[in-house]
This record gives C-alpha cells, structure tokens and sequence, in this order.
C-alpha cells in the first residue's frame, strides 16, 4: 500500500506555522507583512486563484492589498501600479494573477517586478540565483513539491528523479531545485518534454517522479517501477456524466493504475496543489525578513 502524501494536511500545517511567523514579527514590533496582487480582466479562475489567496492571508495574518482592474487597463497602468508597489516599502509581495490581457506584454510586466518582491519566482533574477544554487524565490508549485518531500522524509540523495514537462512554472524549476547540492535535493534528474520519444524509458527508471503534463492520466501502471514515489502535478478536467458538474478533475498520472505499484504518491486533488498558495505566503514572510535579498 502506497503512502498517500497528504498536500492538504501539510499545507494546513504550514498556515499554522505561517500564523507564528507572524505573531512573531509583530510581537517584536515587526510590521505586518503585506502582499500586493493584482487581478486585470474577469477571468473566473483567475477571480478564483485571487479569492483564495486572499483568504490565505486573512488566515496566516498577512496584509493582503488586491487591486481588480477591468480588463481595457493599459500595460502603462499596470506598470505604474508595479513601480508604486516597488517603491513602497510596505509591501512585502508582488503577484500579477496571469494571465493577462492579451494588449499587455506578459514579460515586460513580469520584468517589472523588483526581483526582491516577486514572491512568485518568475523573474528571471531569481530564476538565475536558483540555477546558481544562491538565496532565491522558487516558483510555488516546485517549492511546495520540495516541502512535501522534505517532510515525508523522502531522501532524493543519488535518486533518480526524472521530471515530465518542462515549464517555467513547474518543470524547468523543480529540476533545478532537485539537483542542487543540498541535503534535501542531491538528486540526478532527467527532464522529459514534448520532444521526447520515449517518455516510459525514462519514467521506468524514476526513483522519484513528478508528472506535470496537463495530460491527464497519461503516466500509467506500466511506465513505473515498484517502489517509486511519485508526485503528481497535473489537474485536468476529464468529462465524467455520473458527476453533477459534468467533469472530474484528473491528475496526470493514472492514480489507480500507479499507485498499486508506488511506495507513496500525491492524491489528486489534495496533493500538491494546496501547497501552492502556501508557499506564495511562505515567499512573502521571508521577504518581510529579508531573508532572500538582504
Ligand atoms: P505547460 O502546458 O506549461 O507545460 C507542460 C509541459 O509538458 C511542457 O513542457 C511539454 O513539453 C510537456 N508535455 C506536453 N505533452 C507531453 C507529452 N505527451 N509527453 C511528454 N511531455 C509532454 O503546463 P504546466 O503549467 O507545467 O502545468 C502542468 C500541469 O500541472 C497542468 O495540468 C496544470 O494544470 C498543473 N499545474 C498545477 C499546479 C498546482 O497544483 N498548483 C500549478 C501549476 C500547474
């Protein structure tokens, strides 16, 4: 029976923990961290992924200051908004919910953003200090990867970890934070993309393996060996008429097949996907303590 690696255990923990954090920072006279975010457009999963991230600051104590914006706002407003964030020491946090208007340069928006606020890690400053193994902001998705390893005590040291997708956003940053020599990483990694032939060569050989496609359940029984842990990133939509809602949310990684074979594995949902916003919280309290940018 495979160990069911509990994202929405951990991540509740971790609200606990985050809540301390900042007891603790007002209790020594601290300011209250703050996370800015800004909503362009009317996006419903966009307002969704806003809300909760609201919510998750209301919950941990940090100040949250949501800006919406409709969706005619010009790429010179939103820049202004930025380089007022930037320059106001108050706030701890930047996060521009993506995506963006189509007449709005998602780059030069991103490269707006003071690499010491930008809590999400997409700025390529902080994508260059993690590949160089310095202090960074990790995207959230692959640093929640990483704490759920970390606290199943799942060792990576000369594993094998081979990682499916190659984005900005998952792939290429959990790779680079895999092998990085550092006690809870140490890992050989392989990354397998859409140009990969043979993607079951490789995930066979996986110790470890993180699925983060978007095709949903494409990792199946066969393509895994017993034993591996496997982390599951994906969250897809798959039509399903005995649902109310007409759909059920998959993983990429085929649960039932898998996990008759894994020693632990990630559920879909409550898998990775609660650790998301958590760390977003966990990056913006440790650059209210100038922990990564001294
Ligand atoms: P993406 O579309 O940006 O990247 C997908 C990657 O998979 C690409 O690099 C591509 O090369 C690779 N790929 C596509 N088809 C493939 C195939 N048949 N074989 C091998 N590789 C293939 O997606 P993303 O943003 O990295 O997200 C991946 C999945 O993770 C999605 O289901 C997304 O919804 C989910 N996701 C979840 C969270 C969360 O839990 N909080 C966060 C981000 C993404």
């Amino acid at each position: 029976m495979a160990i069911i690696i509990d994202g929405k255990k951990i991540a509740s923990n971790i609200k606990e923990e985050l809540k301390d954090k900042v007891d603790n920072i007002l209790s020594k006279g601290g300011a209250r961290p703050k996370l800015a975010l800004l909503l362009v457009g009317e996006d419903p999963a966009s307002k969704i992924y806003v809300r909760n991230k609201e919510r998750f600051c209301n919950d941990t104590g940090v100040e949250s200051l949501v800006l919406r914006k409709d969706a005619s706002t010009t790429e010179e407003e939103v820049l202004k908004i930025i380089d007022g964030w930037n320059n106001d020491p108050t706030v701890n946090g930047i996060l521009v919910q993506l995506p963006l208007p189509k007449h709005i340069d998602e780059t030069k928006v991103l490269l707006s953003i003071d690499p010491a606020k930008d809590v999400d890690g997409f700025h390529p400053a902080n994508v260059g200090r993690l590949v160089a193994g310095m202090p960074s902001y990790v995207p959230c998705t692959p640093l929640g990867i990483y704490e759920l390893l970390k606290r199943y005590d799942i060792d990576l040291k000369g594993k094998h970890c081979v990682v499916v997708g190659r984005s900005n956003i998952v792939g290429k940053p959990i790779a680079n934070l895999l092998v990085q020599k550092e006690k809870n990483a140490n890992a050989i990694v392989t990354v397998c993309h859409s140009a990969s032939p043979d993607i079951s060569y490789y995930t066979k050989q996986a110790d470890i393996l993180i699925a983060a496609v978007g095709v949903p359940e494409l990792i199946k029984g066969k393509d895994v060996k017993e034993g591996v842990v496997v982390i599951d990133v994906g969250i897809n939509r798959v039509a399903d008429d005995s649902k109310e809602k007409g759909y059920r949310i998959a993983g990429d990684v085929d649960y039932d097949e898998v996990e008759k074979k894994a020693s632990a594995i990630t559920p879909v949902p409550g898998g990775v996907g609660p650790m998301t916003i958590a760390m977003l919280l966990l990056n913006t309290i440790r650059s209210a303590q100038k922990e990564v940018y001294k």
